[in-house]
């Protein structure tokens, strides 16, 4: 039997990962990547530290080169070949060779396209002046590193909070630029529940970023032909002599839609679990499929450099004949900025609203990353979503200097298993004082919402605090609610609850708070026992802070004073 003939479109992560594979399986298979940068296997991902010179040396970011493809797994990799059409009747493809500009065509067996995603540019006035950039690949970040040293740059404006954005702002800073971030949502890292990127928020703007939030750059101002300021919905004006759009990235999907391949509602190629296309011969991996939501079961575009490598394999072994299936993404992700770790899986709670979702529970803590008796520990900000009526876990977020994306990973893992709260309550993980505890953050996570299944405590909704009509009850001490309580409660320590019960109502709904959920836990559990209706306020002050920054509405407040036990029994 003649070996087969596999051409690969792309030589990047999903392409060069699946390419060095099929290899792996069939020693006889002629593979031949195309690429039309002028680099396979680069490192995407290290790109923003180019930027900021944490990487210096460019050739640090080549994973391989071509020679290496040759020499170790022979395959050809055509670099600067641009793949310009599918002709999928006669099994061919069309490709330009930008060197020399000629066209030619190749026969496949089999295809696999890795063509990645394009940043999004929004038609806005003054997009194309120079020094208005996106970032893609190895040469986009030269020539930002090119622009920055050459004009001396000084003010930077990212127009986007996401992932990219936020790295490029904390590289931007670390050269030295002063950066503004513009973000269209109220927050900034969109995959997060708004209150826990408000700790993300606060953190940067300690780090000397400013940050616009809910407001869009509608236009850039230029002068000779150069990016000067831009203009924002808002009627800001921010000086700008350099400027990084990372307000998304879209799927490369025109050459399959060209060669009439079946799209998905987010414009990505839908692919069954083997990564094949529409066309029983071509199979697609990557940024540019659409693949299922592990968690909603819904088709989503989740652009990360994990499941293209993983695609890239399963699509290798569908090609040769063995069984593979990709199973979904949770989208686990982490992104460093200024010293903060930001991380998530599975879903968040604002995906399951908009799934029309509304089986979930949350809960929320502040755990230490390690023993707190041990130097160094530092607080973690953790929410985990759970499945109300079973319990199964559905996804994670934690924001934190150290230890969070462990923390991520073993949820992450967790939910891939289809664990419950009662797994994560008794998971048995690697504990010494200076790298954990001996309940783990993820052990208490789990405890806390199976505290929930188990009855013992309710948990109430932050959301609904406004018009919660509960009376709010603080039982840190004295001198902490002093500093700052939530709107309208009342102070009473939790080691003088009991010795107090008298001052509460039977026939009203109390909502207790502490500083993180812990005291207030024990406050739940002696009212409950007492006869008291309870629910705890998960994450305690802390969680106050994020959630409502600014306070409640003035109205609120009066309401809640109106009903408190003082004016009851004046
Ligand atoms: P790519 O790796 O983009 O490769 C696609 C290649 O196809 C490109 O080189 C392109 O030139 C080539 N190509 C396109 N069309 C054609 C054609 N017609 N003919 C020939 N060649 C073509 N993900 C993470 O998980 N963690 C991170 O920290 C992270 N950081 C990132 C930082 C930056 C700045 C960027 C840009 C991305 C980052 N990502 C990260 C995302 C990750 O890099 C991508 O998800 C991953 O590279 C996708 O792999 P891919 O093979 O689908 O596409």
């Amino acid at each position: 039997m003649s070996s087969k003939r596999v051409l690969i479109v792309g030589g990047v992560a999903g392409g060069a990962s699946c390419a060095a594979r099929l290899r792996r399986l069939d020693e006889q298979a002629e593979i031949v990547v195309f690429e039309k940068g002028p680099y396979p296997s680069f490192a995407n991902c290290g790109l923003p530290y180019y930027i900021g010179d944490v990487i210096s040396d460019e050739a640090k970011l080549l994973v391989a080169t071509p020679e290496l493809f040759r020499s170790r797994f022979n395959i050809e990799v055509r670099t600067e070949h641009e793949v310009l059409g599918l002709n999928r009747g006669e099994r061919k493809i069309q490709v330009k060779d930008l060197r020399k500009g000629s066209v030619y065509e190749e026969a496949y067996d089999a295809l696999v396209l890795s063509p990645g995603a394009v940043p999004a540019r929004p038609p806005l006035p003054g997009i194309d002046l120079e020094g208005v950039f996106t970032l893609r690949t190895i040469p986009d970040s030269r020539a930002i590193r090119a622009w920055i040293q050459g004009f001396q740059s000084r003010n930077a404006i990212v127009v986007g909070g996401g992932f990219i954005g936020l790295e490029m702002a904390e590289n931007l800073a670390r050269r030295g630029l002063k950066v503004t971030i513009v973000e269209m949502f109220d927050q900034v890292m969109p995959p997060l529940d708004r209150e826990m990127a408000e700790y993300v928020y606060v953190h940067l703007l300690k780090n000397h970023v400013s940050v616009h939030l809910a407001d869009a750059v509608v236009r850039f101002n230029g002068s000779e032909g150069r990016v000067t300021s831009v203009e924002t919905r808002s009627g800001a004006r921010i000086q700008a002599d350099v400027v990084i759009l990372s307000v998304g990235v879209k799927p490369e999907s025109q050459l399959a839609k060209n060669a009439g391949l079946y799209l998905g509602p987010h414009g990505g190629i839908r692919v069954d679990e083997s990564m094949r296309t529409s066309d029983p011969c071509i199979w697609a991996v990557g940024d540019v499929v659409e693949v299922k939501d592990a968690i909603t079961g819904e088709l989503c575009f989740v652009p990360l450099a994990g499941p293209a490598n993983r695609q890239g394999r399963i699509a290798a072994d569908a090609i040769c004949g063995r069984p593979a299936r990709f199973r979904g993404v949770q989208a686990t992700a982490v992104c460093g900025v200024f010293g903060l770790t930001v991380a998530m899986t599975g879903a968040s709670e604002k995906r399951l609203l908009q799934a029309k979702d509304a089986d979930y529970a949350a809960v929320y803590l502040h755990p230490t990353d390690h023993a707190s008796y041990y130097p160094g520990a530092s607080e973690m900000h953790l929410k985990l979503i759970f499945r109300r009526s079973d319990g199964l876990v559905l996804g994670a977020q934690a924001v934190g200097e150290k230890g969070v994306e462990r923390r991520i990973d073993v949820i992450s893992f967790a939910i891939q298993k289809g664990s419950t709260v009662f797994d994560l309550e008794e998971a048995e993980l690697c504990y010494a004082p200076q790298f954990g505890m001996a309940k783990d953050p993820v052990n208490l996570a789990g405890m806390v919402a199976a505290n929930f299944f188990r009855g013992d405590v309710r948990l109430a909704k932050w959301a609904e605090l406004p018009n919660c009509g509960a009376l709010l009850v603080d039982v840190r001490e004295e001198e902490e609610f002093k500093r700052g309580s939530i709107d309208g409660a009342i102070n009473i320590p939790l080691d003088q609850l009991r010795q107090r019960l008298r001052e509460l109502p039977r026939d009203r709904l109390i909502w207790v708070n502490c500083a993180r959920g812990q005291r207030s836990y024990y406050a739940v559990r002696i009212l409950q026992q007492h006869g008291f209706a309870t629910h705890n306020l998960s994450g305690g002050y802390n969680l106050w802070e994020v959630w409502y920054p600014d306070g409640l509405p003035a109205s609120e407040v009066a309401q809640a004073e109106e009903h408190s036990p003082q004016k009851r029994a004046a």
